[in-house]
């Protein structure tokens, strides 16, 4: 037993330092996603409900990347819900920052910032150094994405400060990265290149290979610095890297044929602008990559402007428009669905949610009924070994309802029932009250040994003669019996325990309790 239990214990925390190499690589590929797969197939062989929601965590975030917001969406959102629930500040943080990339990516810039602040929020000493750099660098960035890059730079600044502590490179180089473009986004191109140069000297200091992406930013600001030559050369340096290894991003590829073909276009070299730019269009038309053919129609534009032929640089403009405008249009439409999408299963799970409390609660008086104590006494019983039920039945009742009526029966029940529940609440506080049935209540009362429990249930007893019938039943008393027993008994039969002693609190007599 000791020994399984050991080895249980060491494939968790191995599964958990497994998990935290993904949660923090900093390349989203292929592999990553495989890992993720397989983590969440042996979180799940574990039954470790925490590190099945940060392997499936994971999952989404690489399910993100690879086929889009739409597929991954609903799953990222899950996962948070439950990690707002059962999660550790570290997986609350993280799945805050998927929901962030989440809103980003559907163009929600104030959900992006919100979930964003929320990630740092939940930083503390338990956080790793990784998610100290990343988190405030995607603060930064969610900051400079809504235009507010003054607020964005003392981030950065501190995140690339952490980096640099920490001796995160491959973190530092690509927050460098976010940075200058937000920078070059900006207009700011001096500072873009400021940081551009810390980028590509850090690079080369740390050895950290510059990946495409960020060859792609140098590339754009050189463009914006009017250095064309030395734009075009990172650009071809950018697509053969590109071509040699980091393929799993394919669509980028038309991207950086169309940075090529500004620099080209820079240099005065427009047949080899044409060129790069029809090498693109292959690609956005064969991928349908509406976003990257916008930019693309506007380039096309520009450099038939250059070329000085107007009329083809006018029809560009327009068509490159006319492309915007659908390209807004769809996303709109998109963001919508996956909205809509996101919301139903919130509602249904919801409603659910409802229908399965109703099902466990009886109509007339609004307890708890058979249905619940079936499935949720046999877990109290295991757990709680001073726990006592007692069974309560109300004495001689179809005298009550013979002589008055059902409806006068009824309401005497739940009279009854609000008498139990309320004296119930002020004996033992998390104790409750449910209907088995008839006139039939089961009482349980958590961690409170048989003797007390009967001192308390007999006050109870009291309180129910004592009420003030009279305007219901008129000259009828109302009285309960009771039968008491506790967990301690084999645990099948604590309920037949009580109802046992309720026959012989009736046989003596009624209006008692029998333990
Ligand atoms: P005892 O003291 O031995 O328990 O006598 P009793 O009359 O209470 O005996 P018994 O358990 O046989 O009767 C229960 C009656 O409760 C029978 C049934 O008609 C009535 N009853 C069961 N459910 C309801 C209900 O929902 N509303 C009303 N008004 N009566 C009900
Ligand atoms: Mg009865
Ligand atoms: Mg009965």
């Amino acid at each position: 037993m000791d020994c399984v239990g050991a080895r249980t214990a060491t494939s968790a925390e191995q599964l958990s330092a497994a998990l935290l190499e993904v949660e923090e690589s900093s390349l989203w590929d292929v592999d990553a996603g495989h890992a993720a797969v397989e983590l969440e197939r042996q979180a799940e062989e574990l039954g470790d409900e925490v590190l099945i929601a940060r392997a499936r965590l994971c999952r989404a975030n690489f399910l993100v990347r690879t086929d889009g917001v739409g597929a991954a969406a609903r799953q990222v959102y899950d996962i948070h819900r439950w990690a707002l629930e059962h999660g550790d500040r570290r997986l609350r943080s993280r799945s805050h920052l998927a929901c962030a990339n989440v809103e980003r990516l559907l163009g929600d810039l104030t959900r992006n910032l919100e979930h964003t602040m929320s990630a740092v929020e939940l930083l503390d000493e338990t956080a790793t150094p990784f998610m100290r750099v990343w988190h405030h660098t995607r603060l930064a960035d969610a900051l400079a994405a809504t235009g507010a890059i003054e607020a964005a730079r003392p981030r950065y600044r501190q995140a690339e400060e952490w980096a640099r502590e920490l001796g995160q490179w491959q973190r530092l180089v690509s927050l460098l990265n976010n940075w200058a473009n937000y920078e070059y986004a900006a207009g700011e191109y001096l500072r873009a290149s400021e940081v551009v140069r810390r980028l590509i000297e850090d690079a080369a200091r740390y050895g950290v290979e510059l990946d495409p992406t960020a060859l792609d930013t140098v590339g754009l600001i050189q463009i914006g610095n009017g250095e064309y030559a030395a734009a075009e050369q990172t650009m071809r340096a950018c697509i053969d890297l590109h071509q040699e290894g980091y393929r799993d991003t394919a669509d980028d590829l038309a991207e950086f044929l169309i940075t090529l073909a500004q620099a080209q276009r820079g240099l005065g070299a427009f047949d080899r602008a044409q060129a790069s730019l029809d090498e693109s269009r292959v690609l956005c038309v064969a991928r349908d990559l509406q976003e990257m053919l916008v930019r693309l129609h506007q380039e096309q534009a520009e450099l038939h402007a250059a070329r000085g032929e107007f009329a083809e640089a006018f029809a560009g403009y327009k068509t490159f428009h006319l492309a915007q405008e659908a390209l807004r249009s769809r996303q709109r439409l998109d963001q919508a669905q996956t909205r809509q999408a996101m919301f139903e299963t919130a509602e249904a799970r919801e409603a659910a949610e409802h229908f399965r409390e109703q099902a466990r609660r009886d109509a007339l008086t609004g307890l708890r009924n058979r249905r619940y104590i079936d499935e949720e006494l046999p877990a109290l019983i295991e757990a709680d070994p001073e726990l006592t039920v007692a069974i309560a039945d109300l004495d001689h009742f179809k005298r009550i309802n013979d002589q008055l009526s059902h409806e006068v029966g009824d309401r005497v029940l739940v009279q009854v029932a609000r008498l139990l529940e309320a004296e119930l609440a002020a004996a033992v506080p998390d104790g409750f009250v449910a209907r088995l049935g008839g006139e039939e209540f089961l009482m349980v009362l958590p961690a409170t040994a048989v003797t007390a429990a009967t001192v308390r249930l007999d006050r109870i007893r009291r309180a129910v003669r004592g009420y003030d019938w009279a305007e219901i039943t008129g000259a009828l008393p109302v009285t309960i019996s009771m039968g008491v027993a506790g967990a301690h008994e084999a645990q099948a039969t604590t309920l037949s325990a009580a109802d046992r002693n309720l026959y012989i609190a009736k046989r003596a007599g009624r209006d008692r309790v029998v333990a």
